[in-house]
């Protein structure tokens, strides 16, 4: 049959035990082969028509070869992708409580706004005349975020948090070399997200790491004894990956300006503020928003996302291309430098940003109001304070409470179990969850990171409690062998993850004979 061969010869422990003669389905959950290991020439889903005219009147456009698709029918297509659907983890499974990722619940509303024709259907290069209505969309969110944030300005089109940090610091660099001050530092704390380090890096900067103090916040001294003339920015998040808020960002900003430089602050955890404090108040100067982390929008699995900036008066004129103004003839796009006052840094993307995503937060806003909004923060923040405090007594926090939106665990209650964070992690997912974020933040030994979000409800979070003491239990009574087997009931069981980082096979080869590799 289709080639089945191929997956059930898989490295051991890569794949699911298969019964003779049984292509390794399971309950009702099925393997499933690559769409390209099942098609056959000839197949599709649909038919079209012989061409009426002969090859010669294509102007040589006709394709020269095969077109290298699979060929499957329309229900062998659904199946497939319905099939590898449900061997994935969802928000709308099940708690999906990985921290620093603020993965939440979308409500259906935004998605039927994002699906409308008028938005849904639109072209990019479309007359500006037929997309008055989407434009006044980005100029009213792009007002809102401004009126959340306290900040002078926003740019729209950075796709992802990252993609923000990069515009952020491009923005700083091009003010400082408007200033003809060619600073060549960028101070990262050592508990910041990778992408901070990754996009100093990229600008061009050398990155030089603060360490945390011994209460997971930044050190005033640790911070002063570092900054210098030669100190283009500080990338700090707020609140901070260790689920705490960092207490002296007043004096943190005071001290970074009074060196010359600027005060970046990775917005990646706004859900945990958002309606209660405006980063415009502490002296930011630039600050991306996840707008998939705090205002529903989808993520997961890569995308999508979208990292609008909002910029101090100071960064406002480095702004990147395009961006909308009303004017006495409606809304319009600045697509080119030139307008008084603006030297844009250039574009960060093709065109002005992720409409869908636009939309959905637009929706979520409007639909929480201000209060909504500082109630939703509220609730996140106290679920993780919820978690922290049952779990306080059986697993080992890194940090004393309060915390804001995630809860910190280390590894030290795992000691002298022979469980490690990852076998931990691993048991969970045979609990029926979704892994906390494991081995971040650096700054604590084999970190347990775990962001319930206000979607869950206090019988979802009772559930996970219970869960995690039940394994914390299992650990400490000895049962390490089921550990290290764990995973023992989901598509795939262990993969060896050096492998996968080292040796990542990123593209499927037919093998000779017609047998997949
Ligand atoms: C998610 C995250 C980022 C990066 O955002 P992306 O949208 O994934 O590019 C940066 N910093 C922190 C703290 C994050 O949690």
């Amino acid at each position: 049959m289709l080639n089945r061969q191929g997956r059930e010869s898989a490295p051991t422990g890569t794949s699911r035990p298969a019964a003779a003669g049984m292509p390794g389905h399971r309950g009702l959950q099925l393997e499933e082969p690559l769409s390209f290991e099942q098609g056959q020439a000839g197949r599709s889903g649909v038919d079209l028509p012989p061409l009426p005219v002969g090859e010669d009147c294509l102007g040589g456009l006709a394709r020269q070869g095969e077109i290298g698709l699979p060929g499957l029918s329309e229900p062998q297509t659904v199946r497939h992708f319905v099939r590898l659907s449900r061997q994935n983890y969802a928000i709308d499974m099940g708690a999906y409580p990985l921290g620093s990722c603020t993965m939440k619940h979308n409500p259906r509303l935004n998605e039927k706004l994002a699906r409308l024709p008028g938005f849904a259907d639109l072209h990019p290069l479309q007359p500006l005349s037929t997309v008055q209505g989407a434009l006044e969309l980005i100029d009213r969110l792009a007002h809102w975020l401004k009126i959340l944030t306290n900040m002078p300005a926003v740019a729209m089109s950075p796709a992802a948090g990252a993609h923000g940090e990069l515009c952020g610091l491009m923005t700083i660099r091009a003010a400082l070399a408007a200033a003809g001050d060619a600073r060549q530092r960028v101070l990262v704390p050592e508990s910041a997200h990778g992408t901070n380090p990754a996009t100093a890096a990229i600008c061009g900067y050398q990155v030089e790491s603060i360490p945390a103090g011994p209460d997971g916040r930044i050190e005033l001294a640790a911070l002063t004894a570092r900054l210098g003339p030669d100190v283009a920015a500080l990338m700090l998040t707020n609140p901070n990956t260790c689920g705490l808020f960092e207490n002296e960002i007043l004096a943190v900003a005071e001290a970074v300006h009074a060196a010359g430089a600027y005060f970046y602050c990775d917005g990646a955890n706004f859900n945990a503020i958002v309606g209660r404090v405006r980063p415009g108040d502490l002296g930011i100067d630039a600050m991306h928003i996840n707008l998939h982390k705090t205002f529903s929008t989808p993520h997961g699995g890569g995308g999508p996302g979208a990292g609008p900036v909002v910029l101090s008066e100071r960064l406002a004129p480095f702004a990147p291309l395009p961006y909308v103004v009303h004017g006495p003839q409606g809304f319009r796009l600045v697509e080119q430098a030139g307008e008084p006052g603006h030297a844009p840094i250039g574009r960060m993307k093709s065109f002005h940003g992720q409409m869908g995503m636009f939309v959905r937060a637009l929706a979520y806003m409007m639909s929480h109001g201000a209060d909504g909004l500082a109630q939703a923060a509220g609730d996140a923040v106290l679920g993780a304070n919820y978690l922290l405090a049952r779990l306080s007594d059986v697993m080992s926090a890194s940090f004393p409470g309060p915390c804001m939106h995630e809860a910190l665990f280390d590894d030290r209650f795992l000691k002298d179990t022979g469980v490690t964070t990852l076998d931990f992690a691993k048991a969970l997912i045979d609990a029926g969850y979704h892994p906390m974020t494991m081995y971040f933040p650096l700054v604590v030994h084999g970190a347990l990171l775990f962001e319930p979000t206000e979607s869950e409800s206090r019988e979802s979070l009772d559930e996970l409690i219970a869960t995690l003491r039940r394994l914390a239990a299992a650990a400490q009574a000895g049962a390490v062998e089921d550990f290290r087997a764990a995973p023992r009931y989901a598509p795939r069981r262990r993969l060896d993850e050096t492998m996968a980082a080292r040796k990542p096979v990123l593209r499927w080869r037919p093998a000779q004979g017609g047998t997949a590799k």
